[in-house]
């Protein structure tokens, strides 16, 4: 039976029992239970749901795991984490991070003049804020306001033109100065899909040079006492702890250059983000664990401040996608297989038939357990000589729908008929066996980093998991785009199972898409963000669905384009009688997706 790949990329999040995929928590529903549930509330098409116990799990599980590395080596510095709002910005993702960050002091982390709004407005007092990223005047004093009102903020320069400008800042304001970091330009670099923040040429930071100019710089405008913390950041979810550890040797060694050159104030390195998430169903693509890389990361600032004779240092992290990655689920339905369109019950054999397709259909009325698969290789092959035959002129269009119908009957039965257990007997003809269904969902608006870098995310079905999936698949979503396509891998394949829409629904679940993936999404063909809920629980373990954001209606849609909807409507009016005005009117209070056939 296939379980997906769960054990690789779950973590205990999810297991499954009675065929259906459930939550390890609390009173662990079932995600068809979930879905069935939310439907009946009247939500239509795809759903994503957040788990903010999940969230809750990843901020603790970091918080303790450095914890314990700082107590195994005995070591002096602190250790404390900021969430980088890059990551995932949206309300119904960060009010839950925040109240599950309090206890931990968890902080924010903003690349931006709207995020560092977000992160003055709702950071827990008493957690840091870092400022990252190119900044100009107006950021910088924002960040100076953000201190005025009582937030512990870091401005991390990426140039020395942003220190000249915080000097500005001090000058004409006499404001306070947030607190200064210095993010530092490393040789070592990243490997992967995300690893273009690292090396010698990257986009930030600052080079030896630049370093030791702006340690001058402060000293001799005696703001030497502002610089408080070093900073790097190679890249997201690095797999190899390699290039971790060669950061941290880099970064140490700067900081303790840094400390004998006389920065009395320095205490803390801040790593940036990087800790990886398995999104892979095949094959574990994260070589180490948190343990090791907490540990390593405690052991080897603790070994350079011992050589190099300089007090340990504090620890900031700013990984993100570790936090939010596994609290988002995406669910979608499937709305139809391309497959049925080759019933039985359209199948019109003539009296008299080419004798390839009588050969086919013996083929299919003979077909039996033992001879499966050899049956199917062969009607394989009769298809494509009557489709040769068809180019030809020989054979007509119905000859043509009866051989396609027939070779389809042919490989469902076949698959049916055999034990399907290890695959390779698939696997040798899965090109040519693909089915293709068609899912309520864009993957522009949802799985944006799948469309742009490739990157996967684990897909499985929800239910029917104690049933064989026989189907190599391939998925369209619903935007008139090519590219809007999930196409078969036969190095990473995906097998469903074979549905009869019309009797039961099929719904797909796609996991780990809480990192990055809500606002880089984008609407193509106009598909918004999918409706969203917030999955929570009481004390007794009883469900509770809040927070619910219905998908945009399409009259909205086209508002946030800028169109003018009074407009729209007069157009509509003028050239429609009233009832069918009034229909047209409801149907564009809707949102965008398909409603399946069972709703
Ligand atoms: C994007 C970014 C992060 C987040 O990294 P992840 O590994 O994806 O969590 C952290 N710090 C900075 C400066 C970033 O730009």
């Amino acid at each position: 039976m296939n379980s997906y790949g769960l054990k690789i990329w779950s973590e205990d999040n999810f297991f499954i029992e009675d065929g259906l995929i459930k939550l390890n928590h609390a009173s662990k529903p079932a995600f068809l239970d979930i879905y069935k549930n939310l439907k009946s509330q009247g939500f239509k098409g795809p759903l994503l749901l957040r788990f903010p116990h999940l969230i809750k799990k990843q901020i603790a599980t970091l918080f303790n795991t450095f914890e314990h590395s700082i107590k195994e080596y005995n070591y002096k510095g602190s250790f404390s984490g900021v969430f980088p709002l890059k990551v995932n910005q949206v309300p119904n993702f960060l009010f839950p991070l925040l109240r599950a960050g309090k206890k931990y002091a968890y902080g924010l982390e903003a690349g931006s003049k709207a995020e560092l709004v977000l992160a003055m407005a709702y950071n827990n007092l008493g957690a840091h804020i870092m400022v990252n990223g190119f900044k100009d005047k107006e950021m910088i004093h924002m960040a100076f306001l953000a201190k005025k009102m009582g937030h512990k903020i870091t401005l991390t320069i990426e140039g020395l033109n942003e220190l000249e400008t915080i000097l500005e800042v001090i000058k004409e304001t006499k404001m306070t100065s947030p607190d200064i970091g210095l993010r530092i330009r490393l040789h070592t670099s990243g490997s992967g899909i995300w690893a273009k923040s690292g090396g010698i040429n990257s986009k930030f930071g600052l080079n030896a040079t630049e370093i030791l100019q702006a340690f001058k710089i402060l000293e001799d405008n005696a703001l030497i006492d502002l610089l408080r913390i070093i900073h790097f950041h190679i890249g997201s979810s690095i797999s190899s702890i390699q290039t971790i550890k060669k950061a941290i040797k880099e970064t140490g060694n700067i900081y303790a250059e840094l400390k004998k050159l006389g920065a009395k104030a320095l205490d803390s390195i801040n790593i940036g983000g990087g800790l990886g998430v398995e999104y892979s169903q095949f094959e574990k693509t994260k070589q180490y664990s948190l343990e090791e890389f907490s540990n390593d990361i405690v052991f080897l600032l603790k070994e350079i401040a011992l050589q190099k004779n300089v007090k340990e240092p504090n620890i900031f992290t700013e990984s993100g996608r570790f936090i939010a990655a596994s609290s988002a689920v995406l669910l979608a339905p499937v709305l139809e297989l391309f497959s049925s369109e080759y019933e039985y019950e359209n199948l019109k054999l003539k009296k008299q038939n080419p004798k390839l397709i009588s050969e086919l259909y013996d083929l299919y009325l003979s077909l039996n357990k033992k001879y499966a698969l050899e049956y199917m290789h062969d009607s394989l092959d009769c298809l494509e000589s009557l489709l040769t035959l068809f180019d030809l002129g020989y054979i007509d269009l119905q000859d043509r729908s009866n051989a396609e119908i027939l070779t389809n009957l042919i490989i469902k039965k076949a698959l049916e008929l055999v034990n399907i257990d290890d695959y390779s007997e698939l696997k040798k003809i899965d090109e040519k066996i693909q089915e293709k269904y068609l899912v309520n969902f864009s993957i522009f608006q949802s799985l944006p980093d799948l469309w742009g870098i490739d990157q996967e995310f684990p897909i499985m079905p929800i239910s029917h998991l104690d049933k064989n999936a026989t189907r190599s698949a391939s998925l369209w979503d619903i935007t008139c785009d090519s590219d809007g396509e999930i196409s078969f891998n036969d190095k990473k394949p995906l097998y469903l199972h074979d549905i009869n829409l019309k009797k039961e629904e099929y719904i797909l679940g796609f996991f780990n898409v809480g990192a990055y993936q809500d606002t880089l999404g984008m609407k193509h063909n106009l598909f918004s963000h999918p409706s969203e809920v917030l999955i929570e629980f009481d004390k007794k373990g009883q469900m509770k669905t809040n927070q619910a954001l219905q998908s945009q209606k399409i009259i909205d849609i086209l508002e946030d384009l800028d169109y003018d909807i009074l407009h729209l409507e007069k157009v509509f009016k003028s050239k429609l009688d009233d009832k069918s005005y009034k229909i047209l009117k409801q149907y564009l209070e809707e949102n965008n997706y398909l409603k399946t056939i069972c709703s």
